[in-house]
């Protein structure tokens, strides 16, 4: 309720300074009356507290407020200082300065959010503003057109009137000398939302698309960091990162620029993780399932990878867990891609083999002699409990047995997956777990994921709140990584990822994934195979996307009607 009088705050803050800044300095208010011991301290601490509440509230939607505050307390304090040496017996006095300065540092450091439970955008540009709060800001619930809600948001053509509880709470103008109308909306919007919760909302700021770095393509000069920041409210690290992602794209497009890459999904896993929202089915549960999956994709990529018109440049393995297969599946799977597809002018060929718990030395022999050079090996995170509340069979013993034998085999680069926001992980695991994954011989390739639950997933929605500690996480592995020579050279963002953060990848200088880059930054054509994967052509500056049925009984009986 308090936020619905925000104005009345200001006198009373004003109040509270003199009083507690003057009145108590006069001789003749000293009342001698003693409770307890030490109350002048307790008193000095609940006007302190009171001074910051109101102070915050009164404040919060003055822009700039945090600066203007700080030189408005050293004008008070020179004032009152100054006012002291005119009161008998009293002399300006080094440490009451400090301690006036006291509310004001608590000012700076209390966060007090607008309570609220439900916002609701409505007027001109409502849907874009309101898939920007849904995207940034977790754990509200956010409506649009609605008008219901605590806070209700009013966009007309002039103005956005924030009100809360029916009340207006504050207004700003806007501005119709700003070409793109639709993003000076959701900036302001942004902001005034930065203010009610009292903090930066996301180090992405308004870039809560896929590809955040798609944005660079349309930098005048390619200089980031001045328009990230003033247009997209994006924070200084993360566009310095955007930029590296944007370098390494620019490196690897003219090695993959008018090529297909094959996408081959497996859909089977030994046991669904509680987070998982991928096409995937266990494979005990649907094993009569699995051999007519396997000729059913042999079939189709018999009939459609020499009607490609491009050359094949890469093929990547995914799923699911292709080391699901078993070895003579792999062998037949890999064979016919091969032989259709060519294996001369490969740049890269990446089996995303996945569950360490199926890691063989067969295997990983076997993927050699097709000419697999890039491996995956998922630990997610290396702490037991972890692996047991989100339903992975594997251990850490096991992790460390599948990353060897996939080194001892030979391959050039190894990549392992992890996940920082899993339930009951805080920053100390994620940091045990990259030290983990730093200590193993010849690793180049590390792949860091904010946890993305999705109503598919066992998980559901939440897990998200804990953003500070990811951000903390994120922050330390971009640091240690770069320490140990890894860089970052491509990323993507998800919705309802945690802490609005990233999916990022590190290799090490020349080990990047060509897949990867080109999969995000949409460099070549793709061709997808096997269930519920995509076909992505490009046209013109747009792709357009073809889907593969993600039912498994679906994806069998179309490819036996198209191709018999
Ligand atoms: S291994 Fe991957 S695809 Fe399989 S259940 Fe786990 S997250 Fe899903």
């Amino acid at each position: 309720m308090l936020w619905r009088y925000h104005k009345f705050f200001v006198p009373v803050f004003f109040v509270c300074l003199l009083a507690i800044g003057t009145i108590s300095k006069l001789p003749d208010v000293d009342l001698h009356i003693t409770l307890f011991e030490g109350q002048d301290k307790l008193f000095h601490f609940f006007e302190y507290t009171l001074l910051a509440i109101t102070g915050n509230i009164a404040f919060r939607f003055v822009p700039r407020r945090r600066w203007k505050l700080f030189l408005f307390a050293l004008l008070f304090i020179a004032v009152d200082e100054l006012f002291q040496a005119y009161i008998p017996g009293r002399d300006p006095d080094f440490w009451d300065g400090v301690a006036d300065l006291i509310p004001f540092l608590l000012l700076f450091a209390t966060r007090f959010p607008v309570p609220y439970k439900r916002a609701d955008v409505s007027g001109f540009e409502e849907t874009k503003a309101f898939e920007l709060l849904r995207s940034v800001i977790p754990g509200k619930k956010f409506t649009h057109g609605r008008k219901e809600g605590e806070i209700c948001i009013e966009i007309t053509e002039k103005e956005i009137r924030f009100n809360y509880l029916g009340k207006p709470l504050f207004t700003r103008s806007v501005d119709a000398s700003f070409n793109d109308r639709g993003h000076f909306i959701k900036r302001e919007i942004y902001d005034a939302f930065s203010l009610i919760h009292d903090r930066r909302l996301s180090p992405w700021g308004l870039l809560f698309q896929t590809r955040p770095h798609k944005v660079m393509h349309y930098l005048p000069g390619k200089e980031a960091l001045g328009p990230l920041r003033e247009l997209f409210r994006v924070r200084k690290d993360k566009v310095r990162l955007l930029e590296q992602v944007y370098r390494t794209e620019e490196k690897i497009l003219p090695r993959v620029e008018g090529t297909t890459a094959l996408y081959i999904g497996i859909p089977f896993c030994p046991s669904r993780c509680a987070y998982c929202s991928f096409t995937s089915y266990s494979k005990e549960k649907y094993s009569r399932y699995y051999k007519p999956f396997v000729e059913a994709l042999c079939r189709e990529m018999e009939e459609r990878i020499p009607l490609l018109e491009q050359s094949v440049s890469m093929i990547y393995m995914g799923g699911g867990t292709p080391f699901t297969l078993e070895d003579r599946d792999m062998e037949r799977v890999l064979g016919v891609a091969t032989r259709k597809a060519g294996v001369s002018s490969l740049l890269e060929f990446t089996v995303e083999a996945g569950r360490p718990e199926l890691f063989t030395k067969e295997k990983c022999e076997l993927l050699k002699k097709f000419g697999v050079n890039r491996i995956a090996v998922n630990p997610q995170t290396i702490h037991p409990s972890t692996l047991e509340r989100i339903g992975r069979l594997a251990t850490r013993e096991d992790f460390i047995r599948a990353y060897e034998t996939a080194f001892e085999t030979g391959f050039e680069i190894i990549n392992a997956d992890i996940i920082f926001g899993l339930p009951g992980e805080k920053f100390s695991h994620h940091k045990a777990t990259l030290k983990a994954l730093l200590g193993l011989e010849g690793i180049n390739n590390i792949t860091i994921h904010a946890l993305a639950p999705k109503r598919g997933s066992e998980m559901g929605f939440h897990g998200t709140e804990k953003r500070r500690s990811l951000e903390r996480s994120f922050d330390y592995a971009y640091r240690t990584l770069n320490r140990h020579g890894f860089s970052p050279y491509y990323l993507y963002k998800q919705r309802h990822i945690a802490g609005n953060l990233e999916n990022i990848g590190y290799s090490r200088e020349g080990k990047e994934s060509c897949y990867n880059v080109a999969m995000i930054g949409e460099l070549c054509n793709i061709a997808g195979f096997g269930v519920g994967s995509s076909t992505k052509i490009k046209r013109g500056l747009g792709v357009e996307t073809r889907k593969n049925p993600k039912d498994l009984t679906l994806y069998i009986e179309t490819m036996r009607k198209l191709y018999g």
